[in-house]
């Protein structure tokens, strides 16, 4: 189902709100040892098109992460909103923050190699491995040199 639709989500205090294009339905989960610690567990989101619009901007946080990625998350009340490539307007929300998750489908688990072992998602889901995570996201126009 790879049909954008409109998406509108806010944090849990409700000083951030967004409005944005999902490329799917799909919600991919990521196992990853960072995004353990920044949510207390694997982190569930969609992607969307570029350039979202946000309301009370002035109380998002950002966190450069990585060399790559910038994590987004509400000042006043903690909720973590989003994951963008450093330094590019392409968004990823996390699935948790969507007003409506009625007609979400989950399809795929990235750094599934970086899992604990306490828990396991019952879905059928595409499962990759953190190097072939990185293959499929970090295309060369990701890439910061
Ligand atoms: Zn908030
Ligand atoms: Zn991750």
């Amino acid at each position: 189902m790879a049909e954008p639709f409109n998406v509108s989500g806010q944090c849990l205090c409700g000083a951030v709100t967004y409005k944005a294009t999902a490329t799917s339905h799909d919600v991919n989960a990521c196992h990853c040892g960072m995004c353990r610690r920044w949510t207390g567990g694997p982190l569930l989101y969609i992607h969307v098109d570029d350039n979202p619009v946000f309301t009370g901007a002035d109380a998002i946080g950002v966190f450069r992460s990585s060399e790559w990625g910038e994590r987004g998350f509400c000042t006043k009340c903690g909720s973590i909103l989003f994951w963008k490539t450093a330094g590019k307007d392409r968004y990823t929300f996390t699935a948790g923050s969507l007003d409506d998750q009625a007609g979400l489908t989950f399809t795929r688990e990235i750094f599934i190699d970086d899992k604990p072992p306490y828990y396991d998602f019952a879905n059928e889901t595409e499962r990759l491995t953190g190097a072939e995570s990185t293959a499929t996201y970090l295309d060369s126009s990701d890439k910061t040199e």
